[in-house]
């Protein structure tokens, strides 16, 4: 004391804080000078307590108002890193973070009467730690001595990290719990030592302490087990897929797993993940089947086909072996749908691809690409053409002899079925896909043309009629877009009152090839479905046309029958069409007959007698073209709101040579009087087929005795005469 006299002289003005040290009511004095900090203590009294709060677990602080410490214990320092001489004399805000400033702050203003604040703030250690704590902050009321306050500092460090162990664990037991997952937590031994609840579920036993190889006997996809060890080495893949027996069910799994490791990064074992994707995956399968397999059948569609198919000119160019491609078409499949139902066709469909199937070894493909039709695709076969064809040969012969067998079909006895093949080489590597189908498809049509129940092979004649057919496509759709088609008018004629009104034939004037017959072109375009621009096209030119002769007296009463081929009448648009075509040239409906054949109209009958009834509402009119020569049956043609039947001409033509013509021509024209259904004959050429008509009841006629098919002119010609 008595080296530093300016330090004496400050203690003797305090002359009242030293009774007041003596007595024991103050602990301590801080006196801070501009020379530095000094730390004085006054032992008295209060030794024990002294002792006491250097024995504290928490820091204890005395701060005068300004938050100047000039009391702290060594605890205190030690929680801040600090050395006790530094601590004291210096602000008490300095250690705390920036955040929490303002908060504490507030503390040392003290509300009136307020004597005590508790509060959580952050403090900074010398080393850059944070550590959380617990502020308990107390007036201090000493006589003589502004106001002052006692602190005592709660390390929460430990106390926070014991918190948040719990609730760490507390979620990993609500994560265990709730996973959709099956999660498996293992030692480093690969013992179970957690497990999530659908983890016990997928064990079907409790798989704790159990080692994770017998709890879970993991198999690979070819069935080969594995260990999740070399998985979590491999540790570039991170999901794999499994599978799992259990009670005879088989789970599909996805397995992943990562390291477990603690808060130092040494490992402490493994988490394995398991997803059971069983549905998932059935999931895939069916749409899998959907997409690729014909639900009737179960066979591969045409989509799989196509695709097997580009395979196999790919390995074959590799091997140099050959392979073969076998179309099948059923004989008069559709009779048997017509009369006994689709039900009862299916029935055979079924029985068929077994028996195709039977017919062919496991590598070879058998596809149905729609309705009666059915492909069959040989791998593998000989490296020499002659061969290979000989191969395709014997398995056509076993198909033909295996379809031929009597069917047993529902109720309905036996029935008999036979198919027409076409068949391919599958050799040139250059040819595509598509001209594959499109060669043994027409083979198949070369054996329906040779009688049916036979194999045909395609050859080059048959290319260059393909190559034919291809180029007069191309031609077709030019000739649409260039206006290459006109109409031609067939006079239609009653025997009683004169011409009644025409046939619309259409014709195609090709500039190379001349004057097309419809003929050859009509079943083209219905393949192609250039019919239906092309159908149009002729709808609204008959229309124009009737509209043209309703302005003129003399051809007012004219009517015209406009043919509609399938694919056109059986679009879902076609009744539109046609009255966008009546309306457009404001047409007469009650002037309009189209003519229908009899296969169209039974493919879909009650489409087919939706669409004629609402066309028939609004006066359109329905004629039955090449009557005779289909399948009718007598309860369709009933229940089908038609106008008239058109006695085939094929009849006509030997009506008076023929017996059997002259019966089929006279039984037509009675059914139509029955059926309440006019009558008209086509392919009339003579005055003799026209009389033997008229003796038998018939009145209107169609025919190269009235009149060729030609430009409007003929008709106004005609009507002259
Ligand atoms: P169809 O409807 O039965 O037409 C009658 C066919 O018989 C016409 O042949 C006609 O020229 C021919 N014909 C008419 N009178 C006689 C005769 O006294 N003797 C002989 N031997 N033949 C006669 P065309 O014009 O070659 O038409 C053939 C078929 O093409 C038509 O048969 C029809 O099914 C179809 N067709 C013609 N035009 C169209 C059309 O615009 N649309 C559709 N979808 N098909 C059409
Ligand atoms: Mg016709
Ligand atoms: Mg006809």
């Amino acid at each position: 004391i008595a080296e530093n006299a300016a330090l004496l002289a400050r203690l003797a003005e305090a002359e009242e804080t030293l009774r007041a040290i003596r007595s024991g009511e103050v602990d301590a004095l801080v006196v801070s000078g501009t020379t530095g900090d000094q730390v004085f203590t006054l032992q008295g009294a209060d030794y024990p307590y002294r002792v006491l709060v250097e024995a504290m677990s928490e820091g204890a602080l005395t701060l005068t108002a300004e938050g100047v410490i000039f009391y702290a214990n060594r605890r205190f320092a030690a929680m801040i890193k600090t050395p006790l001489e530094q601590v004291i004399g210096a602000t008490f805000t300095c250690w705390i973070v920036p955040a929490d400033l303002a908060l504490f702050n507030t503390l040392l203003h003290l509300e009136n009467g307020q004597t005590r604040h508790q509060r959580e703030v952050a403090l900074l250690a010398s080393d850059g730690a944070v550590i959380p704590c617990y502020l308990s902050l107390n007036a201090l009321h000493i006589d003589g001595m502004p106001d002052c306050f006692c602190l005592v500092v709660t390390d929460l460090t430990e106390q926070k990290r014991t918190e948040a162990i719990m609730a760490a664990e507390k979620l990993a037991r609500s994560i265990l719990e709730q996973a959709a997952e099956a999660i498996v937590v293992c030692d480093s031994a690969m013992q179970i030592i957690r497990a999530s609840k659908v983890a016990h579920t997928l064990c079907g036993t409790n798989p704790l302490g159990r080692p994770f190889a017998s709890a879970f006997p993991l198999q690979l996809i070819n069935g080969v087990a594995f260990s999740i060890a070399e998985l979590l080495n491999a540790g570039h893949r991170p999901w794999i897929e499994t599978w799992l027996e259990r009670q005879g069910s088989i789970f599909n799994l996805l397995v992943s797993v990562g390291p477990l490791v603690d808060l130092q990064g040494e490992s402490l074992g493994c988490v394995v993940t398991l997803t059971d994707i069983t549905q998932r995956k059935a999931n895939e399968q069916q749409i899998e089947q959907l997409a690729f397999y014909d639900p009737l059948t179960r066979l591969p569609n045409r989509r799989l086909l196509l695709d097997r198919l580009h395979q196999v000119l790919v390995s074959s160019a590799r091997s140099g072996r050959l392979g073969a491609l076998l179309f099948i078409d059923l004989d008069n499949f559709k009779v048997l749908n017509d009369t006994l139902g689709h039900d009862i066709g299916d029935l055979l469909l079924e029985q068929v691809a077994q028996r195709l199937i039977g017919c062919v070894r496991a590598v070879d493909t058998v596809a149905r690409l729609g309705g009666d039709e059915f492909v069959v695709m040989l791998e593998d076969l000989s490296d020499q053409a002659e061969d290979a064809a000989a191969q395709a040969q014997i398995v056509g012969a076993k198909i033909l002899a295996a379809l031929g067998q009597p069917y047993h079909l529902a109720g309905h006895h036996y029935h008999r079925s036979t198919p027409s093949l076409g068949a391919t080489l599958i050799s040139d590597h250059e040819t595509t896909v598509d001209d594959l189908l499109k060669r043994a498809d027409l083979a198949m049509y070369q054996a329906k043309a040779a009688g049916r129940n036979t194999l045909r092979f395609f050859d080059p004649a048959m290319q260059a009629m393909l190559e034919t057919r291809t180029a007069l496509e191309t031609d077709l759709r030019e000739g649409l877009q260039e206006g290459q088609f006109l109409l031609y008018y067939q006079p239609q004629v009653n025997g009683d009152t004169g011409l009644i009104g025409a046939e619309a034939l259409v014709r195609w004037r090709h500039p190379r090839r001349g004057m097309v017959s419809p003929a050859e072109f009509i079943p083209l375009a219905e393949e192609t479905g250039l019919i239906l621009p092309l159908g149009q096209w002729v709808l609204e030119t008959a229309c124009a046309q009737l509209a043209a002769w309703a302005a003129q007296p003399q051809t007012a009463h004219l009517a015209l029958a406009v043919n509609v081929s399938a694919r056109q009448f059986h679009h879902p648009d076609f009744v539109r069409q046609v009255q966008e075509a009546l309306n457009q040239h404001g047409a007469d409906p009650h002037r309009l007959k189209l003519e229908l054949t009899e296969s169209l109209l039974l493919d879909n009958v009650e489409d087919t007698i939706a669409k004629m009834t609402m066309l028939k509402a609004q006066g359109v009119g329905f004629s039955l073209d090449d009557f005779g020569t289909g399948y009718s049956s007598l309860s369709y043609l009933k229940r089908l709101p038609l106008d008239q039947l058109k006695i085939d001409q094929s009849f006509i033509r030997d009506i008076l040579i023929d017996p059997n013509d002259a019966v089929i021509a006279r039984t037509i024209v009675a059914l139509a009087q029955s059926l309440g259904l006019a009558v008209i004959a086509e392919g009339v050429e003579t005055a003799a087929q026209r009389d033997f008509l008229i003796a038998h009841g018939c009145r209107a006629f169609q025919g190269y005795f009235y009149g060729r098919p030609g430009p409007v002119e003929v008709l106004t010609v005609w009507g002259r005469r």
